[in-house]
């Protein structure tokens, strides 16, 4: 599999994927009898970035309609020596989604919710699968999949799984990882395994024996706290987590293989939801308030800060910024319960608790509103205000919540 700083990058050469690859990658799908590909110089410059600022020209894109397809393609991506790199919505920030070779697109064809059961609160869907589309579906049911990307109207579940996704909500529900029951995977050999948390160490001998050799470096730097989840999730392969590789295929950003299918975990939407946004005097000082948060219901909280505000006001106007209470920084936050009386006490409890100048409690309009700021902005500021690319890269830090303050400060 590629990855942009992969080193099976060097197996194809950089003027042969630009003419002479492509023509041959063509002429292979055809007699493979792929229906649906791209060698098209547009498509491939449209295909040459995901949202970061890298850009590899791929020499060809695939858009399969079943699991047959991707095994006849990797078929032929081994036999050229060609790297294969998967594709959602290619939202990703660090040039996840971008490779040269072949770029498997799954949103085209590939994007059913395939059964959804609501007894079971779960939902097997194919890897295009968009985001939103799976909330569709579960949304009758009084379901939906915990985390919520910003990107969640046209992210897609295989390109979620491929980043350990999170979003807000992902406090209240946890990480993508965390919420996958089952993973449909083809290998780059064409093998597929399913695999559903149970010990894969027999399938996956080798990788077996790389924890068993390393065990005390996994056990005191990966997942030592929630969201550290760049680099591989190795901290799932250890002993004691049953050396389960459906989790830790979480966040290998399409490097171990590719995802076809997988079975996610839905939740039921909280009886009572209760939105507060707490003012403080910049996001520093909201930063080292942030940890409070830990003794509260919460499902999800977000950070503001007023020159994203201004940026959505600039672009957006006026009237897409509900009136918010005094501050440069706010933490938007959403608490959920079962019973309406005792989270109406936790939310006067944070706000009395919390070293916020300001608060509000909003109704659910302004908190539809407030969301879509964060949904919009983070987009927003990711270009200048004439439109240009913005340096990209630093963007998404994980620290841990009790850092966050000392991290910002240190950062601005
Ligand atoms: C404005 C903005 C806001 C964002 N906000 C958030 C946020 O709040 N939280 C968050 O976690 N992320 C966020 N992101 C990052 C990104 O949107 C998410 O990680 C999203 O889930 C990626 O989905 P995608 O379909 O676009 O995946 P892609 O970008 O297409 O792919 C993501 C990774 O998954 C791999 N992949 C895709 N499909 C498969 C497959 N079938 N098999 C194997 N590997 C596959 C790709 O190779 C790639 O490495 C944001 C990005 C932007 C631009």
């Amino acid at each position: 599999m590629a990855h942009p700083t992969g080193a099976n990058r060097a197996t194809v050469d950089e003027d042969e994927s630009q003419t002479a690859l492509p023509t041959a990658l063509a002429e292979e799908f055809r007699a493979a009898g792929i229906r649906d590909f791209s060698i098209d110089d547009t498509d491939r410059a449209a295909y040459s970035s995901d949202a970061s600022l890298f850009r590899l020209v791929p020499a060809a894109i695939v858009f399969p309609h079943d699991e047959e397809e991707v095994a006849r393609v990797l078929s032929v991506a081994r036999r050229l020596g060609v790297p294969i790199t998967s594709r959602g919505a290619g939202t990703s920030i660090a040039g996840n989604a971008i490779g040269r070779g072949v770029v498997f697109d799954f949103s085209l064809h590939m994007n059913a919710v395939l059964d959804l059961d609501p007894d079971e609160q779960s939902a097997w869907v194919q890897s295009g699968c968009v985001h939103a589309h799976l909330q569709k579906q579960a949304k009758p049911h009084g379901l939906r999949f915990g985390p919520d990307p910003s990107t969640h109207t046209r992210c897609t579940i295989g390109g979620m799984i491929g980043n350990n996704a999170c979003g807000p909500r992902a406090l209240g529900y946890g990480r993508t990882g965390d919420n996958i029951l089952a993973l449909k995977i083809m290998l780059i050999d064409g093998t597929v395994v399913t695999l559903d948390g149970s010990d894969a160490s027999t399938t996956f001998p080798r990788l077996h024996e790389l924890v068993a050799q390393n065990l005390g470096t996994i056990r005191t730097n990966f997942g030592t706290f929630s969201r550290q989840v760049s680099g591989y999730g190795l901290e799932s392969l250890l002993p004691e987590n049953g050396f389960d590789v459906r989790r830790a295929f979480a966040g290998t950003e399409g490097t171990w293989g590719v995802i076809i299918a997988a079975k996610m975990r839905l939740v039921k939407n909280p009886s009572f939801t209760s939105a507060v946004v707490l003012g403080y005097a910049d996001m520093v000082a909201a930063a080292h308030d942030a940890p409070l948060l830990k003794d509260f219901p919460v499902a999800a909280c977000e950070g503001l800060d007023s020159r994203m505000l201004d940026r959505v006001i600039d672009t957006k106007g006026a009237e897409a910024v509900p009136p918010l209470p005094e501050g440069a920084g706010w933490l938007v936050v959403e608490l959920t319960g079962e019973d309406e009386a005792e989270l109406e006490t936790e939310t006067q409890r944070l706000i009395s608790e919390s070293k916020s100048l300001d608060s509000a409690v909003l109704d659910a309009k302004a908190a539809a509103e407030v969301w879509a700021i964060r949904a919009d902005g983070a987009g927003l500021v990711s270009r200048t205000p004439d439109g240009r690319d913005a340096h990209a890269g630093w963007e998404d830090s994980a620290v841990p919540v009790d850092h966050l303050g000392d991290y910002l400060h240190d950062l601005m």
